[in-house]
């Protein structure tokens, strides 16, 4: 009876080790492999405007469309440095990347955004603006990318998908849009209208730094879903 006691523990003691083993196995061959380090992506991010150029004023603080921009970039680029990716900036400060000897600051700014994208070996670029309407009910953000670039489309898609799920007003669906920083570049590219300075309630928000964090966390997660990470 004693042994047959013995016998019966050896064999629970067996299957413990067993389950341990197979656990151990399981962890390391199904769920380890998601920790892994990432392949090293980079992301261009882009603020717009920049200098002489303000872009957007805010109705009621005044705040302007480049500060914000700026704002919201180094915001973008701490998280995405945070989560392993590299980032390249078309600018860190409040300067324009135009030429100051240039005759068009328009174009000398342009050239230089294209060429910090075109040099960045990039894997993808996001531009960051802020929206001004005529209609101060216009209100929420919008997401834009380059006519026939399928991967620009599948960006802007995963990015407006989040952004719609998380932000009250933000649009639906990715747009097409004709603008240069889209359409100077193969790469998977996106212009991010992160709100209307035109509203005053969304004025206010864009200026809130918990509403920042959130906002760019959320591009952040539409980044991430297009890598499939
Ligand atoms: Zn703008």
């Amino acid at each position: 009876m004693k042994v047959l006691t013995l016998r019966k523990r050896a064999i629970v003691i067996g299957l413990c080790v067993l389950l341990c083993v197979a656990g151990v196995v399981i962890y390391f061959t199904a769920i380890r492999p998601t920790f892994q380090p990432k392949p090293q992506y980079t992301i261009v991010i882009d603020a717009g405007h920049g200098g002489k150029d303000g872009g957007a004023v805010g109705a009621v603080s005044g705040v302007t469309e480049s500060f914000l921009n700026l704002e919201y970039a180094q915001e973008l680029e701490k998280i995405c440095k945070e989560f392993g990716f590299k980032v390249v900036m078309t600018r860190s400060d409040m300067n324009g990347l135009y030429s100051e000897t240039a005759s068009n600051k328009k174009k000398s700014e342009m050239a230089k955004r294209k060429e910090i994208i075109e040099k960045s070996n990039a894997d993808l670029v996001v531009s960051i603006h802020m929206n001004s309407f005529p209609s101060s009910s216009a209100r929420g953000s919008q997401v834009f990318y380059g006519e026939g670039n399928e991967a620009s489309q599948f960006l802007a898609e995963n990015v407006s998908t989040i952004l719609n799920k998380n932000f009250d007003y933000a649009k639906k669906t990715a747009k097409v849009g004709d603008y240069y920083v889209l359409n100077c570049t193969d790469k998977p590219a996106i212009l991010v209208e992160c709100g209307f300075l035109s509203n005053s309630e969304e004025e206010a928000l864009l200026q809130d730094e918990d509403y920042k964090e959130r906002f760019c966390y959320n591009l952040l997660c539409g980044i991430l879903n297009y890598f499939r990470m």
